[in-house]
């Protein structure tokens, strides 16, 4: 066993597995793996097996796209046998809200060139005949899912990591991991001490524990899973060919062939959590004990689905345990604060996710980021506010809401509020339904009187459309309020600090009293970050950005540190205030505030005495209105808050939330975080190179990448659709199409109350952006007609928002 090396690898399950190949593949060969007992020797030798693509998040899908697809690539490239059973698979549904969400997944497919289909129930009959169709509406049909040999699988990516250079230590137990004061590590073993630049933890059921060993705290829980292997069936075996998967999200079960017979695994509602104190050291190739107990219900509810299985014998039952993450997504990527430390974890399907968290982590380490978005599992998603407190409720309800509906604004309840702001009593008073971001409590909308403090969840509009409308009203017509507490907030001193920021950000960094947007790009001219910066004295900076970004945004920074003297602090919980926007939102500030703001300028920033506090006042708003965020201490917030309400109520001054939000920045098409700008896309496509300073003699992270795209713009351009329609509007992904073909795809969308109009962001091909083209969007299975907006819905010369 060698004792220095570039990357160890902690864990031979299919993940660890998977990294140590795609290392391989992107050409670092001085690699290792270590494994505790055998290859496989945790959650992965009793998987079921089986593979879809089907997910909630567009790039996940994508992702276990690519995983499927490389089997065949690893089988050709190493001789050995995945045990691939291609046979496709259909996911019913039995009620309208489960087939919205079918159709909204089929049009998602089309765009990332995923073949699937939706079948009506005659075809279910046909495609997979044990199938009781009584009730079922229609299924997604989906030819790529399937199964495989867990053990052969994983075998497979060792093999092709051994020839592409790698090695593999079995029987080696990972006791410490020491970093030095370099940033290196020792990892001690069982077999002794390995120097190496970097760690993975790929520890699967114990990766809790191999966190622990450097001090890290990962969000992960495993809970028992149970599935049945029965008898011999003759409908199955008499069968020329082999029968399909087929998942009932209503029965919360996934059914496939096994040999002769069938086999049908379970996400019960009483989901047991397991080893809540930690994973014993010897736990391995045991089973935990049968419990057909809590599966009780869900087996009665599989009977009725499929009814062979009620005059079948059970041949055998697997139930084990496996870790979840508290959304149910893997872990993965560099640990904020730890050099050279990486989390491949919370992988709940290691066979359809197993490749592209490998792929994804591999071009991370190798190449320093990514080729597309992986916030959704990137284990800086999670801040420091996360504790095993919240993990274990919310890995339960996971488990327990796997099968369900994700409707794109629902809100999950458990462990909720967990974090909340001093304005939790008094906007809960004043009828806020809650959202969350990132751990806190965040207002989506004020409910009306009378009204139910719940937002029905679905795919169309909701119960919150009328109250929405109302506080956009007020934004537009008088003067409305929210919080600016979920921005991410950073105050940067010292007198390194604006050459730190000309490098980190790509846009102008402002004089002292003024205020600048810029996007932040990572090397390849991604944008990783979408910032406000507000120059409060020369040296003196403060900078806002998305909230649920904080993690990873102070992970750019610390890995990317200034040359110079500079104090870097995160005040996201610290600072916080409100904003208000509308026609009165001057008067309001004027009626509070001790100075004159008559002249105070559109990207302004001051100090201004509003009561008793002192607060920074910037005039910016993303309303895209006349506008102003106010910062104070979070101490000082409800006072704050008492000053604006008694002074504003008689100026027609109302709460407004999330929802009224993103429905007023449709107005202005202004993009947000993870939708329009995310690391999928460069400035230039979405519209943020405008922000950007190529004037400036900096070589910005990002520049040359940026420099590219002005010479050779890019294929694709961001672009606004009003489109005609029902009672749903879009969300993201849905496809446009243009003279009968799929050529692009929405990112965002949603009603736009002030123009009473459906609004579609979308990416469409550079060429065909001319306003006032005409062509369809797929909404819920409809093709809506669509036509190219030429400019904003809303203060089209800027009038309102900078006079
Ligand atoms: C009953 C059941 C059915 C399932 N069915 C499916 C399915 O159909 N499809 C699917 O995709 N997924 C399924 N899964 C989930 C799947 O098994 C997991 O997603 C996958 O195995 C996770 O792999 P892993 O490599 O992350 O973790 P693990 O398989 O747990 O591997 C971690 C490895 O790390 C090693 N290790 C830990 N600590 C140390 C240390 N200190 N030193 C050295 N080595 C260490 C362990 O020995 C272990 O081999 C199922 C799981 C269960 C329990």
């Amino acid at each position: 066993m060698k004792t220095q090396t570039r990357v160890v690898v902690i864990g031979g399950g299919v993940v660890g597995c998977s990294v140590l190949y795609h290392l391989t593949k992107l050409g670092w060969s001085d690699v290792m793996l270590l494994e505790r007992s055998q290859l496989t020797s945790g959650s992965t030798w009793h998987a079921a097996g089986g593979f879809h693509t089907l997910n909630g998040d567009t790039n996940m899908a994508a992702l276990q796209g690519y995983t499927i697809k490389l089997y065949r690539e690893l089988e050709a490239l190493t001789g050995m046998s995945c045990g691939l059973h291609h046979v496709g698979g259909v996911t019913l549904a039995d009620t309208p809200e489960r087939f919205d969400m079918l159709l909204a997944e089929r049009a998602k497919h089309r765009y990332m060139g995923l073949e699937t289909e939706i079948v009506g129930p005659e075809e279910i009959a046909n495609i997979a005949p044990i199938t009781n169709t009584d009730g079922i509406l229609g299924a997604l049909y989906d030819p790529l899912d399937g199964h495989l040999d867990p053990s052969g699988t994983t075998h497979a990516y060792a093999k092709a990591a051994r020839m592409g250079g790698a090695e593999i230590v079995t029987h080696c137990m990972v006791r410490e991991t020491n970093q030095r004061a370099d940033g290196t590590w020792d990892v001690v073993t069982d077999k002794g001490t390995i120097h190496t630049e970097h760690v993975v933890n790929a520890g699967g059921l114990w990766a809790r524990e191999v966190g622990a060993m450097a001090g890290v705290y990962l969000p992960l829980h495993p809970m028992e899973h149970q599935y049945i292997v029965t008898d011999d069936v003759p409908e199955i075996y008499e069968r020329e060919a082999e029968h399909p998967h087929v998942m009932d999200p209503a029965g919360e079960s996934y059914l496939r062939q096994e040999g002769r017979g069938l086999c049908i695994g379970f996400y019960e509602q009483r989901a047991k959590p397991w080893a809540v104190e930690g994973t014993p050291w010897d736990f391995g190739h045991e089973l935990l004990p049968d419990d057909f107990d809590k599966i009780g219900e869900s087996i009665e509810f599989a009977y009725k689905r499929f009814p062979v299985l009620e005059r079948s014998g059970v041949k055998s039952v697997i139930h084990g345990p496996f870790t979840f993450a508290p959304d149910g997504n893997p872990l993965v990527g560099p640990v904020p604060g730890l050099r050279g430390y990486w989390s491949a974890c919370g992988v709940m399907a290691g066979f359809s996710q197993g490749g592209g968290v490998g792929l994804m982590l591999a071009q991370w380490m190798t190449e320093g980021e990514c080729e597309r978005d992986v916030s959704a599992m990137d284990v800086a998603r999670y801040g420091r506010w996360i504790t095993p407190g919240y993990t274990l409720p919310k890995v339960i309800e996971n488990y327990q809401t796997r099968f369900s509906v994700a409707y794109p604004n629902e809100e999950l309840p458990a462990a909720r509020p967990h974090r909340t702001t001093p304005m939790y009593d008094i906007f809960s008073e004043l009828g806020a339904v809650w959202g969350h971001q990132f751990g806190l409590e965040v207002p989506n909308y004020f409910a009306l009187p009378g009204e139910p403090r719940y937002e029905t969840p679905s795919f169309r509009r909701s119960n919150a459309f009328e109250a929405t409308a109302q506080e956009v009203r007020a934004v537009r017509e008088a003067v409305g309020i929210n919080e600016v507490q979920n921005f991410g907030k950073y105050d940067v001193q010292g007198p390194g600090a604006r050459a730190w920021l000309d490098w980190i950000m790509a846009g102008r960094v402002p004089k002292p009293g003024r205020v600048s947007l810029s996007p932040m790009l990572s090397p390849k001219g991604r944008i990783i970050g979408d910032f406000t910066v507000s120059c409060l004295a020369e040296g003196h900076f403060q900078i806002t950005g998305s909230y649920g970004a904080q993690a990873m945004h102070m992970r750019w920074f610390m890995s990317h540190p200034p040359e110079g003297e500079v104090t870097l602090d995160n005040v996201s919980d610290r600072r916080t205030g409100f904003q208000i926007a509308g026609p009165r939102a001057r008067d309001l500030l004027q009626k509070v505030c001790r100075e004159d703001i008559s002249g105070m300028a559109f990207m302004e920033v001051r100090q201004l005495t509003i009561g008793t506090m002192t607060a920074l006042v910037q005039r910016v708003s993303y309303t895209g209105d006349l506008g102003y965020e106010i910062y104070a201490d979070a101490m000082e917030q409800r006072a704050l808050w008492h000053v604006l309400w008694t002074a504003g109520e008689p100026l027609g001054l109302k709460p407004f939330g999330m929802r009224a939000m993103m429905s007023l920045r449709l107005d202005k098409s202004f993009g947000s975080w993870l939708s329009e700008f995310s690391p999928d896309y460069t400035a230039a496509e979405t519209g943020l190179d405008r922000f950007i300073q190529f004037s400036k003699d900096t070589d910005f992270i990002g520049r040359s990448a940026a420099e590219a795209e002005r010479v050779a713009p890019p294929a694709r351009q961001l672009v606004t659709f009003e489109l005609d329609a029902a009672d749903a509007d879009v969300h993201g992904y849905e496809p446009v199409w243009i003279d009968g073909a799929v050529e692009g795809f929405c990112t965002s969308g949603g009603y736009s109350h002030y123009a009473q109009k459906s609004i579609a962001l979308a990416l469409i091909p550079r060429a065909r952006a001319v306003p006032g083209l005409r062509c369809e969007i797929e909404v819920l299975g409809h093709r809506r007609r669509a036509t190219l907006l030429d400019g904003p819905l809303f203060d089209a010369d800027g009038a309102r928002m900078r006079g």
